[in-house]
């Protein structure tokens, strides 16, 4: 028998449906299972579009039965039938080709495969070491094709919005200067300037906006960005952005296009009509109503302050935060009186975690009374019955209150809502999209007795902060903004600074010299000079916004070949040390004692 000709598919495993039974086809994949009736053999055959039922008739042809007896699970084959109906008892309605199958007239087996370290069916749990380490299986799992599919479309979809609203994809450089972002840049050496590197963007920042400054005046990109941070479950080091830059816009031209952005990619990947515009709110509503700068508003559970109702009850939690300039908020749980202690007792170390000393719980009765914390025994009649009205507590719900600073106790409570609302299943099924505007320009950072910038130093300030810049840092808002949904922050903007001596103010707030930031930032501060159009922009974190519209909650499930939660790729052995002969042409020497040996693997 030739063949030759047995190599290529003439359709997928699944996309047969359509064909009437009796006709010939060819397909192409990995084998699933095999089951041996002894007369009859069935390997579940699959490709990236799903499965398909192929039988081997001893009558009808008698080879093709012992080579399918020998098909170890995971081989290669490619085979040629002609498609049949099951017969009734044999229909399996739970797959898309569960009533035919297909009777198997010549076979090619490709390839064999060894015993797979795991099951690539079903959705069991496998140990994610192992996944990563063997990705290519994994990667065969029909899960894993879906969400790439979903990734793939949504590239699509992404760069022609783009192109269809006047937008140009142009794409910088990987090796550069650095530009800051807040985190820990990741240095390439340079071996022809031995002693110095480059620097893996964090972003394209600073190149986005010399686009501007060139006059591309619509520029966006599919972009990787690197920043060497400290593992947190939904970071990877090398990440993708959507990264976005517009001249002569107004934040709210900004607003309305990435609003028509998401409404098409919801309606072209998952077929989902979303609701525009997006509601917005300032930061700092954010954190006193929500406790949280990226608030989930699929439900309402507002904070409360209570300062004021509590003030003078002599209780001695409550009155040391108050006299140190901080205060009493909380927010209440619906139905939550009758939880155990040990459950109110993990609700406290959620608050406790941030910074808070502890957390003050009421269970409001039947008659409206409170019972519970011994702040209860400083209150009078008429106190009580202010803290039930201020959270509108109904019989059966819980007061949990926080005493101390602000921010601390806005964002305890803030994470105290989250756990409130998981636990209440009160999230439901809609998208709240919703920005958040006005962040403040700067955060201090006490560790080091200085500022640094909130977004980055490229975000202009409000108008009418600026001439809070030299006076108070601390109280001057900027025009960055964030879109987040249902709580998840999806990307975040601004407008920018195009006027250079704005841009060296802000440099020294942040407490560089001339000196510092020439020697930083100089070719950014020269480009400025040469006629800068006013401009803003904003960058998605696309393996977010792929996790959102996938359905995962897992990052690297997003991406074909992540990294470690300690930043190591498993399946490459990434990374490995430096030969000696490398370290010397980069003109480096180690302080790790066994590095800059030969490489062994
Ligand atoms: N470069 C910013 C970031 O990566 C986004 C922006 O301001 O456009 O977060």
């Amino acid at each position: 028998m030739n063949h030759a000709d047995l190599l290529e598919r003439t359709h997928y495993c699944t996309e047969i449906t359509h064909l009437e039974p009796g006709t010939t086809i060819r397909v192409a994949g990995w084998v699933r299972k095999r089951r041996d009736l002894g007369n009859l053999v069935f390997i579940d055959l699959y490709d990236r579009s799903g499965i398909l039922q192929v039988v081997f008739d001893p009558v009808r042809n008698p080879d093709l039965v012992v080579l399918a007896q020998e098909m170890k699970r995971e081989s290669v084959l490619t085979v040629e039938g002609t498609i049949s109906m099951r017969p009734d008892e044999a229909v399996n309605q739970s797959m898309k080709t569960g009533r035919i199958e297909l009777i198997a007239s010549r076979v090619k087996l490709h390839s064999t495969s060894r015993v797979p370290p795991f099951h690539l069916i079903g959705d069991q749990e496998v140990n994610e070491e192992l996944r990563l380490k063997y990705r290519y299986l994994d990667l065969r799992r029909s899960e894993m094709f879906r969400i790439l599919s979903v990734r793939h479309q949504t590239y699509q979809v992404v760069r022609k919005f783009y192109s269809d609203n006047g937008f140009i994809e142009v794409t910088t450089p990987h090796l550069i200067r650095s530009t800051p972002e807040g985190a820990r840049d990741f240095l390439v050496p340079s071996r022809l300037y031995p002693g110095r590197c480059y620097a893996l963007p964090q972003s394209p920042q600073i190149l986005k906006q010399i686009l501007m400054i060139g006059g591309v005046d619509r520029y966006f990109q599919i972009v990787k960005c690197f920043r060497d941070e400290d593992s947190r479950a939904d970071r990877q080091p090398e990440f993708s952005q959507i990264d976005v830059e517009m001249s002569f816009v107004t934040r709210d031209t900004l607003f309305r296009i990435h609003e028509e952005l998401m409404a098409v990619v919801y309606r072209e990947v998952l077929g989902i009509e979303i609701q525009t515009p997006f509601p917005r709110m300032t930061y700092s509503d954010a954190l006193v109503d929500y406790g949280s700068d990226k608030p989930d508003i699929r439900f309402d559970l507002k904070l409360r302050d209570a300062t004021d109702v509590l003030a003078g009850s002599g209780y001695q939690l409550t009155e040391d935060a108050i006299r140190n300039g901080g205060g009493v908020r909380g927010v209440v749980y619906p139905g939550g009186a009758g939880l155990s202690r040990k459950q109110i007792g993990d609700l406290e170390r959620i608050v406790r975690s941030r910074g808070p000393g502890g957390l003050i719980t009421f269970k409001t009765g039947d008659g409206g009374e409170l019972t519970g914390s011994p702040l209860g025994k400083h209150l009078e009649p008429e106190r009580r019955l202010q803290l039930v009205q201020r959270f509108d507590a109904r019989p059966g719900d819980l007061i949990c209150l926080a005493a101390g600073g602000f921010e601390e106790t806005a964002w305890a409570l803030g994470d105290l809502r989250l756990e409130i609302a998981r636990r209440g299943n009160m999230t439901g099924d809609s998208l709240k999209f919703l920005w958040v505007i006005d962040f403040p320009l700067f955060e201090y950072v006490p560790q080091e007795s200085r500022y640094q910038a909130m977004h980055h130093p490229f975000t202009a300030p409000l108008a009418q902060d600026e001439n809070l810049l030299d006076s108070n840092p601390a109280l001057c808002r900027a025009q960055a903004y964030d879109l987040v949904l249902n709580g998840v922050e999806l990307g975040g903007g601004s407008v920018r600074i195009f006027r250079e001596d704005l841009q060296c103010r802000i440099f020294k707030a942040l407490g560089l010299t001339k000196q510092e930031a020439e020697n930083r930032f100089g070719f950014f501060l020269e480009a400025l000079r040469y006629g800068t159009p006013p401009h803003c922009g904003i960058a998605f974190g696309m393996d977010r916004l792929i996790m959102m519209l996938a359905g995962t909650d897992n990052l690297r499930d997003v991406i074909a070949f992540p990294k470690t939660l300690q930043a190591a790729c498993l399946l490459t052995n990434a990374p490995s040390p430096a030969t000696s002969e490398q370290m010397k042409m980069l003109g480096l020497k180690s302080l790790i004692e066994n590095s800059g040996k030969k490489e062994t693997t």
